[in-house]
């Protein structure tokens, strides 16, 4: 288990090495991402540096009882809640709340574990939001979430969150060259998606191909602030789009787009995922100031959440033009 954490993790696990080193372990975390980014691995290997028997170079051993039985979820001061059925009833945070009392009588560590944490009832979270605003001394909760949006504000207010960061864009990169893809078109696809098959698959589609051109151009427009930007949208834009799920992935690339000449301006080149456009945004970041970048891709953001909200789709896109071109 340390090495699969290890490997996926490295950062958070030497972070968290530190931080149990200096006894600054946080009695609440919610870790947030997406499936397989390592949560649980990191929760559990948390509880064994808690509880193993023979730390090895600040390393849980893995060879030792409590080493084992934590990995199988199986150790008794280790709990984990799992929904039950659909979700995780307030009977079962009442169950840990009446466990924590005990255990603080008897002054010994316990971990809790709460996986799915988004499926607690509100009454399951009004419930544990007790326990979080006074703590045990020796007792540590970790809140397992793919969204930390989907927890209540005032639970999530209470922990210290801990975000788990995807599948390393740069291994999936080259993972899709040598499956065959264009270097140009693989940085690009690792910045679109996480997921390889997904990414070969747009990289076969030629909807994808031309949604990268057509919005190429329309970022070039807005940065000429050329009135015509806003003709783009009726004229190039709309033909193609056919419908809201679309217009999102053209504004997921133009987002793309803007950050490449964000990253450039502030002379961060190696993150930039365009690379075959570095001379043409390094002409743009002379006469553009971040403030003004920055502006620009809030507009877009709004005109993303504005078709969520099903604000038409013309009328979205020819507004972040207008915006984008004062
Ligand atoms: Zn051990």
């Amino acid at each position: 288990m340390t090495n699969t954490v290890l490997r996926q993790q490295p950062e958070l696990v030497e972070l968290f090495q530190h931080t149990i080193m200096e006894k600054r372990l946080g009695h609440a975390y919610l870790f947030e991402g997406s499936r397989g980014t390592g949560k649980q691995e990191m929760a559990r290997w948390i509880a064994q540096m808690l509880f193993c028997e023979d730390l090895q170079n600040n390393q849980p051993c893995q060879r030792c009882n409590h080493c084992h039985r934590i990995a199988a979820g199986e150790f008794p001061d280790v709990a984990e809640i799992l929904p039950d059925g659909q979700s995780i009833k307030v009977g079962q945070v009442r169950e840990l709340k009446s466990e924590l009392s005990k255990s603080g009588m008897e002054g010994s560590r316990k971990v809790y574990l709460i996986h799915d944490a988004e499926k607690m009832t509100i009454s399951a979270s009004n419930s544990l939001l007790t326990f979080l605003e006074e703590p045990q001394s020796d007792t540590y909760l970790i809140l397992m979430t793919t969204s930390k949006e989907n927890i209540l504000p005032t639970i999530r207010s209470r922990c210290q969150i801990v975000h788990f960061q995807t599948l390393n864009k740069q291994v999936l990169s080259e993972t899709l060259i040598a499956k065959g893809v264009q270097p140009e078109n693989a940085a690009l696809l690792a910045a679109i998606t996480n997921n390889q098959d997904e990414a070969l698959e747009l990289n076969q589609d030629e909807t994808f191909h031309e949604a990268k051109k057509k919005v190429w151009r329309w970022f070039q427009l807005m940065m000429a602030q050329d009135p015509q930007a806003f003709l783009f949208v009726q004229m190039d834009l709309m033909e193609a789009l056919k419908d809201k799920k679309d217009a999102q992935f053209y504004l997921d690339l133009l987002l793309l787009y803007y950050r490449d000449l964000l990253y450039t301006k502030y002379q961060n080149q190696q993150a930039v995922v365009n690379r075959k456009y570095m001379e043409t945004y390094e002409n743009l970041a002379v006469g553009i100031r971040h403030p003004e970048i920055t502006r620009q891709m809030e507009s877009i953001l709004n005109g993303k959440k504005r078709l969520d909200a099903n604000v038409q789709l013309q009328g979205v896109l020819e507004n972040i033009s207008l915006e984008n071109t004062l």
